[in-house]
């Protein structure tokens, strides 16, 4: 669009923001399981009105605005008290998992700097289940990712090998609880044992589980530590946007002291405009997420926190138990709170979310990796649980439905793919390749199953590039 030369009304614009969302997926119907987190339509209301309470306040400057200090430090402290940190332990709100992640991962490389000053190619030690967010971080930070391989049998990395992955340039350890791909926790005490016993520091990926799993906790239900009651462990990333059901926008980056905090924080009076003191990445910083997730956590409260998290647990029972009883398909690992994934030795499950998909149902394609399978990715919220009976209903006829159509020959596209990877040019060979299988050009494609197919057989770093060159087309 062009600037218009008048401006449109309220009603022209809000109409036209309504009917642009008309191709999205149907998330307040409960059929998106994942992205959304919706904590039904009261607690959305509260939050909402909350957000917009906020809109314009800034927290770039808490002396301007001590109501956003005010509730920073309320929501931070709430976090850091769930997840167990003592007197001692810091915190600060970001946009999001991400920020989270990145300030971790800059905080333990300033601090190595300073510790650890002969490092000069610092090394983070991430489990291949760890969030894609680490990898950013690492690539964003010029650090290099250091990847262990998991145990495939249970999805969960083995501490002996985040152990022998240590080199002298080690400067972190990373595990998930859980892994957002299958839902399992790391051994977080083992690891945090390996982190004492090499000094180095240790950061808990809690962004999807942090509440969830601190409220399962409290109902009685078996959950491994993970939190700052573990030695070793000293900083966690929890986000409020997900099963803490605040609006988007909102996540916690806790430290266990503010020795290590101090080196997340950065100064600079060296410009001509005002002294800029930022804590996290984002400087002009709108108070409405922060607002919107103080409202939630007191809207709720922890009663209202462990009724969902019942509910949802209850449906993420069913649905596992579901998923598994359908022949030919097989939940992977041991998930342990409400996300969980499945794979199936008979069926191309790329094909089952399309057949999914045409019946408005979105659920989540994972790529095959060396060592494990191709995958769908399942998150229960409370926005999708009460549809877990209709969902399996669907999955059962689904899986029938891709029995009877023709299979896609992944054995063909690995063929097409190496003899792409051959050609003088493989970029466009790909761009050939992918544009048969329904990927070219800004339109967004309806079905997956092919452009899946074509993508896993990929090498990693030839996909990346093909990705990075679609999303160069397809925006603005
Ligand atoms: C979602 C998620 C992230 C990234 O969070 P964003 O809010 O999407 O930036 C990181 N780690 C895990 C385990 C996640 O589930």
């Amino acid at each position: 669009m062009n600037i218009p030369q008048q401006g449109l009304s309220k009603e022209e614009i809000l109409s036209a923001l309504r009917s642009f969302k008309t191709r999205d997926m149907d998330w307040k119907g409960g059929r998106v399981w994942g992205y959304t987190y919706n904590p039904g339509a009261e607690s959305a209301e509260v939050t909402g009105e909350a957000y917009m309470a906020y809109l314009t306040e800034n927290g770039l400057d808490p002396t301007v605005f001590p109501s956003l200090l005010k509730l920073e430090t309320d929501v931070a402290r709430a976090v850091i008290a769930l997840l167990r940190g003592d007197a001692s332990a810091v915190g600060h709100l970001t946009s999001g998992g991400t920020e989270s992640i990145m300030l971790a991962v800059k905080t333990a490389r300033d601090m190595a700097r300073v510790t650890k000053a002969h490092i000069t190619a610092p090394e983070i030690v991430l489990p291949k289940t760890a969030h894609a967010a680490f990898h950013k971080a690492a690539h964003y930070l010029c650090l290099k990712p250091v990847i262990v391989e998991i145990d495939p049998a249970t999805f969960k990395v083995r501490a002996e090998d985040m152990e022998r992955a240590i080199t002298e340039n080690t400067i972190l350890l990373v595990a998930s609880a859980p892994n957002y791909s299958q839902g399992v926790v790391d051994p977080i005490a083992e690891i945090g044992a390996v982190a004492q016993k090499h000094d180095l520091l240790f950061h808990v990926d809690a962004c999807v589980g942090g509440v969830h799993l601190s409220f399962m906790r409290k109902l009685g239900h078996a959950v491994p530590d993970f939190d700052f009651t573990v030695p070793g462990v000293t900083s966690i990333s929890c986000d409020l946007h997900k099963y803490g059901y605040a609006a988007k926008g909102c996540s916690v980056i806790m430290y266990r002291n503010k020795d290590i905090r101090r080196f997340q924080i950065f100064a600079c009076s060296d410009t001509t405009g005002y002294t800029l003191i930022n804590p996290t990445l984002l400087s002009s910083k709108s108070g409405g997420p922060m607002a919107g997730a103080w409202a939630i956590l007191n809207f709720l409260g922890e009663e209202g926190y462990m009724q969902i998290v019942n509910e949802v647990q209850d449906a993420a029972k069913k649905l596992i138990e579901g998923v598994n009883a359908i022949p030919g398909l097989r939940v992977l690992g041991d998930p342990a709170m409400c996300m969980f994934s499945f794979a199936s030795e008979s069926i191309n499950v790329y094909q089952l979310a399309d057949e999914m998909a045409k019946r408005g149902w979105y659920i989540q394609a994972q790529f095959a990796t060396p060592l494990t399978p191709r995958n769908i990715h399942i998150s229960v919220t409370r926005g999708t649980s009460r549809n877990a009976e209709a969902l399996l209903a669907d999955l059962r006829e689904c899986v029938e439905t891709v029995r009877s159509i023709p299979p896609i020959d992944s054995g063909n596209i690995r063929t097409l793919v190496n003899a792409a990877l051959q050609s003088p040019d493989p970029l466009a060979a790909f761009g050939q390749l992918a544009a048969s299988a329904g990927l070219a050009g800004s339109e967004l494609p309806s079905e997956m199953a092919l452009i899946n197919e074509v993508l896993e057989a990929l090498p990693d770093e030839v996909c990346n590039m093909f990705l990075v060159n679609f999303f160069n087309e397809l925006y603005a």
